[in-house]
């Protein structure tokens, strides 16, 4: 069997042929004819060799289905994509899917990403030449902010990718409420002090017991502001180090008979009692892991009882971790407020916490110096019996046994 192209070939020749003949006989001249005849078939040829002309470009052609690779490349993208043709979904991966929902495939671009600032940017004709991004609030849960770029291809199509920002979203609101804590934190003490200044200035000063009275405020608000500052300072310095692995062998035993021996002077440091195993090192940061005890131990006889212990345990746990606890017999925490209590500046007493000394940012830098520790840091409480706040850290690895 002959294809096309080739039978229409031979017709071509055959028509050559019959031409060349047709001209013989109208004019008898065999030379003539011969030159007609290879003059037809060269013709032929020509235009056979040439080939077929292209076919038209097809104007219904999609990215989706002209690449047999498109679809594979936009479900290997984490985020989520979408392909919009005129006004429908054409494509969508699976983050897309699993965020929009199953359905979204063919429908209209308006219900697929029920958003109004999206819908209104897909739909806008001007749309092409806006290349910057809107920022999306409320698609998938409540707290969730995208990012939603769009790309116009050569087809028409839109290529729109959606960027989850939530985490920077709430890095940054973090960073703001920080510093607006901060700020009254410190303007609190500062404006009492100014206050009682400008009292003893206009006299007050005068009768002895009032002013040694305003002197000792003055004296325990500035004290007040310097353990913050110090804190700021703690908190800072432990985020810079924070990808660092410390290098010191600290010996955690001796480190807590220190800590212990510097709070003697504190009022319930007759309460302390310790339990305490000889364990191998920790590869630690001796300043930091101090501060740890410190606030810890520290938080253990401001809200436990007085008069009751504060027992500081340490011992191993197999062979790879030491656990250091605090066990207080105080008031207890309330649980709702437990996974918010290494939040900066959150207390569940601010007025009680003011009044014992406290900053709201001890329990913030002990989970710091844990986390740059690959340790573990758990609170457990129960109201009306108490408080044990735990520390697991890993053993110094050159004396781990293998
Ligand atoms: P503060 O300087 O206020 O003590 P922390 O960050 O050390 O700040 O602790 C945060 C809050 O956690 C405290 O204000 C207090 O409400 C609570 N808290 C911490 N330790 C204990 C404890 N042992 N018993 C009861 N409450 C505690």
């Amino acid at each position: 069997m002959l294809s096309a192209p080739s039978s229409r070939l031979v017709l071509a020749i055959g028509l050559a042929v019959l031409a060349a003949l047709v001209g013989l006989l109208l004019n008898g001249d065999m030379q003539v004819a011969l030159v007609m005849l290879v003059g037809a078939i060269a013709a032929v040829l020509v235009v056979a060799i040439g080939g077929d002309p292209a076919p038209p470009p097809r104007t219904d052609a999609t990215a989706a289905d002209r690449e047999p690779g498109f679809g594979e490349v936009i479900e290997a993208i984490a985020e989520p994509v979408l392909v919009i043709a005129a006004t429908r979904v054409g494509a969508a991966n699976a983050a897309a899917r699993a965020l929009l929902g199953e359905h979204i495939l063919g429908e209209d671009v308006r219900l697929a990403i029920r958003h109004p600032a999206a819908a209104e940017r897909l739909l806008d004709p001007g749309e092409q030449l806006s290349a910057a991004p809107i920022h999306l609030v409320g698609l998938g849960t409540r707290e969730q902010r995208w990012e939603m770029r769009v790309r116009t291809l050569a087809t028409g199509e839109r290529v729109v990718h959606l960027i989850d920002r939530t985490g920077n979203y709430t890095a940054d609101r973090m960073r703001v409420d920080f510093v607006a804590n901060a700020s009254h934190e410190l303007r609190t003490p500062l404006a009492s002090l100014l206050g009682y200044v400008e009292t003893l200035a206009d006299g007050a000063g005068e009768e002895p017991e009032i002013r040694a009275r305003f002197l000792k405020i003055m004296h325990d608000e500035a004290r007040r502001m310097d353990r913050l500052i110090s804190d700021l300072i703690s908190l800072s310095r432990i985020e810079a180090e924070k990808y660092r692995a410390p290098a010191e062998s600290v010996q955690l035993a001796e480190l807590i008979q220190q800590v212990c021996s510097e709070l003697s002077g504190s009022p319930r440091a007759a309460d302390l009692l310790t339990e305490i195993e000889g364990v191998p090192p920790v590869r630690g940061d001796r300043t930091q892991l101090s501060q740890l005890l410190h606030n810890l131990i520290g938080n253990a006889m401001k809200y436990g009882r007085a008069g009751t212990p504060v027992t500081v345990s340490l011992r191993s746990e197999g062979d790879t971790m030491v656990r250091f606890a605090v066990t207080d017999q105080g008031e207890g925490i309330p649980p709702e407020h437990i996974p918010r209590l290494t939040e900066r500046f959150y207390r569940v007493d601010s007025g009680r916490s003011r009044s014992l000394g406290g900053t709201g940012l001890g329990l913030a830098i002990v989970k710091h110096v844990v986390e740059r520790h690959r340790g573990r840091f758990d609170i457990a409480s129960t109201v009306g019996v108490g408080t044990t706040v735990t520390v697991r850290l890993p053993i110094e690895p050159s004396v781990i046994k293998s």
